[in-house]
């Protein structure tokens, strides 16, 4: 059985059912219908026998005058003579009728077995039943009401194989109908399994293929329909779509990572080696360290923003969201960042109090300090920073503004993608991978950032999200 396919399986398990079924149904089928047969065969012996009774009458020799009829039949007995009208049926569909003295001597009419049934005792109006050489007969008696009649009786008998002819039709019929529709149901469960189960196959097949061809845009395509397998295949379809997704991405991390670290590897060569060309001053190899040790910290700063991004984009469950006091967050975020002073700039902060959303807390502190550290790295000399926070109906806002550099028409639509830097001379200690963080956190809960910016006078940059 383990070999066998399930549409196979299918096809044989209710093959076997049906064909049980049909047997079950075959044998019921004979069993009523000779039941009805004989039973039928019953009713035509008692209405043959009723109907001849009316048939037989008595005469005396005086009423004989009057009877010219040439057709009927006449039995001379007693003192006058039994007339058999000519509708009387001594032997009709299998039914003999026979007129018989009590003592069962035939006076009229036909009964094959008269032998054998000389010694049953007559008995109104009921069928008897006797086995005549392994043939069961009915016998049905009636005696007649009539005047001078009242010593004879009428004996109707039949034969049970007189339903033969209609029991081998109905068996043939059903020997023939019956097993036609079991084959045709077979074939037709067959070719319906088969069709139920393409889309099986079909998954089945992409998976094979993307197996094979490492191809992970392959989709499974069954059309139209809303069944199970329909459901199941789009359940597929999106799971594809999302491992093609973290593949892209982990593709995009690998190549970004190795060009963006090719620089600080590439000056900590050259630094290297023009150090070691000739004998150096203490001084000048203090030096040759500090190059080598600042592109060491630029490389691990960015190990560091790559992995958090990646982790943040690709196991989003790792961070818990809480329902968190975004004002006292704010609050202290600025307390610190203020602390910064950078290029003489002052960093005020107006925050809504009691303002709070469902987030997490490490996330959020990020998004506010990557905003304020390029407010600070792209502000001018003794400028100002101002953070607000404002809660609306249904809505949060952070925004953080400064009046710096500001940012090109042209740039702004790329400054989220990752390690894109709008003047890679302009931005001393940054990666490019700041904004792209803020935007990742900012969908993680379900909110936007935006950004309006006129070069030479400042930028605003506002997280929005529901409460
Ligand atoms: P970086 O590490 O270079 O700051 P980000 O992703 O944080 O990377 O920012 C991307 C680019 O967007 C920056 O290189 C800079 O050109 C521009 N940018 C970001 N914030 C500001 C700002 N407040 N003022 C002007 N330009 C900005």
């Amino acid at each position: 059985m383990k070999k066998l396919s399930i549409r196979l399986k299918i096809t044989l398990w209710f093959s076997v059912v049906l064909i049980l079924v049909v047997a079950l149904t075959y044998l019921v089928i004979l069993s009523v219908s000779g039941q009805i047969i004989q039973k039928t065969i019953r009713d035509n012996l008692i209405q043959t026998v009723e109907s001849n009774v009316d048939e037989v009458e008595y005469y005396s020799f005086a009423d004989m005058a009057g009877l010219t009829s040439d057709v009927d039949y006449y039995v001379r007995y007693g003192d006058g003579y039994i007339e058999i009208d000519d509708d009387f049926l001594d032997q009709v569909n299998g039914v003999y009728t026979s007129l018989c003295s009590s003592d069962g001597d035939l006076i009229y009419g036909e009964n094959p077995i008269i032998l054998e049934t000389a010694g049953l005792e007559f008995t109104d109006s009921q069928v008897q039943r006797i086995t005549v050489n392994g043939t069961l007969y009915y016998v049905f008696d009636r005696k007649p009401e009539t005047e001078g009649l009242q010593e004879l009786w009428l004996r109707g008998v039949v034969s049970e194989h007189q339903g033969d002819a209609e029991m081998t039709d109905i068996s043939r019929y059903s020997l023939i109908l019956l097993p036609s529709l079991v084959i045709f149901a077979i074939i037709g469960g067959y070719l319906i399994a088969g069709r139920m189960l393409r889309p099986l196959r079909q998954m089945a097949d992409t998976a094979a293929q993307i197996r094979q061809g490492d191809d992970l845009k392959k989709r499974i395509e069954l059309g139209e329909g809303n069944d199970e397998l329909h459901r199941l295949s789009e359940q597929f379809n999106e799971m594809f779509a999302r491992l093609e997704t973290s593949f892209h991405t982990q593709q995009q991390f690998v190549s970004d990572a190795s060009h963006e670290l090719r620089t600080p590897v590439a000056v900590i060569n050259a630094q290297c080696e023009l150090t070691l060309e000739q004998e150096r001053t203490s001084e000048e190899y203090e030096d040759a360290l500090r190059v080598v040790w600042r592109q060491g910290r630029k490389m691990n700063r960015m190990i560091n923003s790559m992995l958090d991004f990646t982790r943040l984009k690709l196991q989003p469950e790792r961070y818990a969201k809480e329902s968190l006091d975004l004002s006292e967050l704010t609050d202290s975020v600025c307390q610190d960042m203020a602390l910064i002073g950078e290029k003489e700039i002052t960093l005020t902060w107006e925050v809504e109090p009691e303002v709070y959303c469902s987030g997490n807390r490490e996330l959020l502190t990020r998004l506010l300090s990557n905003l304020i550290s390029n407010a600070y790295r792209y502000g001018k000399p003794g400028g100002h920073i101002q953070v607000s926070l404002t809660s609306g109906e249904d809505e949060i806002m952070l925004s953080v503004q400064d009046d710096g550099i500001g940012i090109a028409a042209e740039d702004l639509p790329n400054i989220f993608h990752r390690f894109y830097q709008a003047d890679a001379s302009r931005t001393g200690s940054g990666n490019g991978l700041g904004l792209a963080m803020v935007e990742e956190i900012a969908a993680f809960h379900d909110g936007k950032i935006s950004v309006e910016s006129k070069p030479g006078r400042g930028s605003t940059f506002s997280f929005q999200m529901k409460k």
